[in-house]
Parts: structure tokens; C-alpha cells; sequence
């Protein structure tokens, strides 16, 4: 029988978890802050920056909030950094991509102490992930192994397919899968026979922003399916990278773009800022 992957019902589910927690932290004097930086004014980074902001207050995380004119350069932006890295009441520091043309963006993510680093871009962060010690892990993926488990998904001993081979996204998730002990592929542009390497997965991850590029072909009968792609269809509409017509044909369950993988990702942000001070409660 097939079945929608809720993330929209998930994602409350975890953000009222946090808001109980965040309750109890706050009776001890321990209030969890995020800082959020958003330099210029593309509006998609505005949509983002709000939809955390919503969350936080959600939860009854302090945000703070410092929108810098697109003409910030990279020394003030990090100067700003440097600032919230050494401010104790701040716990989590996160600086909304893409930045400018003019600015590193590396060396902007690098210059995010790791304990404050709730993103999980920080190569400390990174290779703590890889090698299965404490760090903060990429939001997207992470939320990816919530949606799965909470939704019965046993990963464990399963192939596991992941299309996309980004930092944020396709390799963390190999890793997460890998942990959860699933037969891991990671597929690419380069990768030969897509479908048939697509077929093979009990645990599909579409990850390459292109959309509704994997329909009932790239499916292998009762396969669980993620859309982690927000894409524009040729109307300039909102979906994912796989066409959820075709595929809720073939697939056991299927997340929607919107209301899949997005606000999960947003509740898993919440979760690294509470981590941030689990350990000081
Ligand atoms: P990205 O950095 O552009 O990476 C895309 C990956 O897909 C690359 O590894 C690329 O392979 C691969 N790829 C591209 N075309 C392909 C094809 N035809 N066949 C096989 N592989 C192909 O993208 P990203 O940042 O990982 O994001 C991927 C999608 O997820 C985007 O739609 C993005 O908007 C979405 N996203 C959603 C969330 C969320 O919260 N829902 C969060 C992050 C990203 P190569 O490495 O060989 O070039």
C-alpha cells in the first residue's frame, strides 16, 4: 500500500519535542540562541532566513537576526564572526548561502567555531561525521535518517541509492545511511546506467536538482522514495526532483516537495541548536 511521507507532521512532531526540552533548559537559566546572518537581499535567501527565524520562535529559541546590505565585504562578515564566536550567550551561528559573488564562502563557513558551527558545514564537524564521533551533522541529510525512522523505515541491511554527490547533502547522506547500516551507492553525472543502479535501491535519495527528473523507470517496485530537490517546474512552480505522479505507481512511500524533506530540514537546525547546550544543562 502506498503511502506519503508526511515531513510538514514529522517536522511539528520534532519541533514540539524541542519546545518541551527548550522549556526545561529555560527553568535552569539556559536559554538556546542561534544568530542568523543573511548578507544582500535575494529573495529566496529572505523565504529561508524567515522560515528559520518561525521555527525558533517555534521552539522558543532566542534568534538573533543581522541582515547585512549586499555591499558587506568579506573581512566585516567575518569580523561579525568573530564576534559571535567568542559571545557566550550566543550558541549557534548560522551565515544563509549563497553569499555574494565577492565573498569566500569557504572561508566564511571555516571561520564558524565548530561547537557554534549548527549548520555542519565546519570540516571539524565533517570529519567527526565521517569517522562516527560527537559533531554537528548537515541538517538536510540528518533530517532525511528522522524521516526514515519515524516513519518505520528499517535502513538497516538495506541498498540504499544516493543521487547527488554535494557537501550538504548527497555525501553526509551516504554516511548517515552507511552508519544506519545500509548497503551504501552514491550515484553522480558520471555514473553509468542511472536507472539500472536506481533500480537496484530499497532506499532511494534524490538529490541533483533537476526537476521531476526520476519517474516509475529509476523505481524498483515498493522502493522508499526521498525528494530532496526544490526545483521550479516549467511553470515556475515549486517541486522535487522526482515526478510524484509516475512514481507513487511504483514506490512504497514517497515524500513531497513542498512538505517532505524542506521543513525537516528546518527542524533538524532546531535540533543542533539545542544539542549546542544539552551539554551545559
Ligand atoms: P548540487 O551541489 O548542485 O549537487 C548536485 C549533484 O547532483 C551533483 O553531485 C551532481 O553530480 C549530481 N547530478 C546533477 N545532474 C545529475 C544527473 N543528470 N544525473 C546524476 N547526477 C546528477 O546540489 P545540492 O546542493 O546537493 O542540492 C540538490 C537538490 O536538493 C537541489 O534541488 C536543492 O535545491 C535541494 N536541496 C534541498 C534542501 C531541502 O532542505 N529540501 C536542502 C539542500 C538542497 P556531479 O557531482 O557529478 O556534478
Amino acid at each position: 500500500m502506498f503511502k506519503i511521507i508526511d515531513g510538514k507532521k514529522i517536522s511539528t512532531e520534532i519541533k514540539d519535542e524541542l519546545k518541551a526540552e527548550v522549556e526545561a533548559l529555560k527553568a535552569k537559566g539556559i536559554i538556546p540562541s542561534l544568530a542568523v546572518i543573511l548578507v544582500g537581499d535575494d529573495p529566496a535567501s529572505a523565504v529561508y532566513v524567515r522560515n528559520k527565524k518561525k521555527a525558533c520562535e517555534y521552539c522558543g529559541i532566542r534568534s538573533l537576526s543581522y541582515e547585512l546590505p549586499a555591499s558587506t565585504s568579506e573581512e566585516e562578515l567575518l569580523d561579525l564572526i568573530e564576534k559571535l564566536n567568542s559571545d557566550d550567550d550566543v550558541n549557534g551561528i548560522l551565515v544563509q548561502l549563497p553569499l555574494p559573488g565577492h565573498i569566500n564562502e569557504k572561508k566564511v563557513t571555516d571561520a564558524i567555531i565548530p561547537s557554534k558551527d549548527v549548520d555542519g558545514f565546519h570540516p571539524q564537524n565533517v570529519g567527526a561525521l565521517l569517522i562516527g564521533s560527537r559533531g554537528f551533522v548537515s541538517c538536510t541529510p540528518a533530517g532525511i535518517i528522522e524521516l526514515l525512522k519515524r516513519s518505520g523505515v528499517d535502513i538497516s541491511g538495506k541498498e540504499c541509492v544516493v543521487v547527488g554527490r554535494s557537501n550538504i547533502v548527497g555525501k553526509p547522506m551516504g554516511v548517515l545511511l552507511l552508519r544506519e547500516n545500509g548497503t551504501v551507492t552514491i550515484a553522480h553525472s558520471r555514473t553509468k546506467d542511472l536507472k539500472e543502479v536506481c533500480k537496484r535501491a530499497d532506499i532511494l535519495i534524490a538529490a541533483i536538482g533537476k526537476p521531476k527528473f526520476f519517474d516509475a523507470e529509476y523505481v524498483k517496485d515498493g522502493a522508499v522514495v526521498i525528494d530532496v530537490g526544490m526545483d521550479r517546474d516549467e511553470n515556475g512552480k515549486l517541486c522535487g526532483d522526482v515526478d510524484f505522479e509516475s512514481v507513487k505507481e511504483k514506490a512504497s512511500m514517497l515524500t513531497p516537495v513542498p512538505g517532505g524533506v524542506g521543513p525537516m530540514t528546518i527542524a533538524m537546525l532546531m535540533n543542533n541548536v539545542v544539542e549546542s547546550v544539552r551539554s551545559l544543562s
